[in-house]
């Protein structure tokens, strides 16, 4: 029981160290639609900096059109997204922009996104994954990149697998390069969409772990859609709880899962056990 209480304590201490930080996520008001179909109805979310938030919710609830957004994968009808302090709705025609300009615009803002499916690049060996991007939009030299990807590469546990190329990793291994990948930067902010979701069972906890350990050591404010709820409860400062487009809880981790307010987050719950 003490070291429960103690536990708890930390939660505490650090939830309130949190709350004195900057936002580094600021959405208001996001409202999204498919031509008649309104997908995200009104979302206030602030994400402070060093923050790790996981997003539970049905499918089809929105979670991967939110975190699209925040990245700027999607546009939208109405409401604002700020990341870093910086407007993300540069222009309402974000499409036109060029594929490297928005690659810049997200640079500059310091957002990076894994994917349930990893996203790879299948010519480039694990190490150009990670060098490649950096010498392309962070404009490192070769030598500078390639010293970041192996350094990376060591994190994630997977020096090793340098020179692989992708069809030759494993799931558990294309995620956590395709992670590396997305930290090399030094983004302030990290969204995952399900990252483990489309891995075997066997190679889940890996992954789980790579991202555990980045909340802990490198403090950067993460968005997680997940639904590894236990996951979820050890690793995140808070859950939001998103249905039809909507969200209908955002509390701390343990009370959403040990005492969640709406009946379709309990439903849900529940469910997931
Ligand atoms: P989740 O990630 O929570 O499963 P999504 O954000 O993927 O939910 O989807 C939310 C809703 O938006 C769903 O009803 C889905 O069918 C719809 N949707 C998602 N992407 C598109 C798209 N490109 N065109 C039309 N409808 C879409
Ligand atoms: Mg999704």
């Amino acid at each position: 029981a003490k070291v429960l209480a103690s536990a708890h304590e930390d939660r505490a201490a650090r939830a309130a160290r949190l709350a004195g930080n900057v936002a580094a996520v600021e959405v208001t008001g996001l409202r999204k639609a498919y031509g008649p179909t309104v997908v995200l109805d009104g979302i206030d979310l602030t994400v402070r900096a060093g923050e790790v938030v996981a997003l539970l919710g049905p499918s089809g609830s929105g979670k991967s059109t939110l975190l699209r957004c925040i990245n700027r994968l999607e546009s939208w009808e109405d409401g604002s997204i700020k990341v870093g302090g910086c407007s993300l709705n540069v222009t309402d025609e974000g499409h036109a922009l060029a594929p490297r300009a928005i690659a810049q615009m997200r640079a500059s803002v310091g957002v990076g996104m894994v994917f349930q499916q990893f996203n790879l690049f299948g010519h480039l060996t694990a190490k150009e994954n990670i060098a490649g991007p950096l010498r392309w939009v962070q404009g490192l030299s070769r030598m500078e990149a390639d010293r970041r990807a192996r350094e990376l590469l060591e994190r994630v546990g997977l020096s090793h697998r340098a020179d692989a190329l992708p069809r030759h990793l494993s799931g558990g291994q294309l995620q956590r390069v395709a992670i590396a990948r997305a930290v090399a930067p030094n983004p302030s902010v990290l969204l995952l969409d399900e990252p483990t979701s489309a891995l075997d069972p066997e190679l889940v906890g890996e992954v789980l772990e790579v991202i555990r350990r980045l909340a802990v050591e490198d403090g950067l404010a993460m968005v997680i859609s997940t639904h590894q709820l236990r996951f979820a409860g050890e690793v995140a400062d808070r859950i939001v709880f998103l249905s039809g487009g909507s969200i209908i809880e955002d509390g701390p981790a343990e009370q959403v899962l040990t005492a969640p307010r709406h009946p379709l987050t309990a439903r849900f719950l529940n469910k997931m056990e």
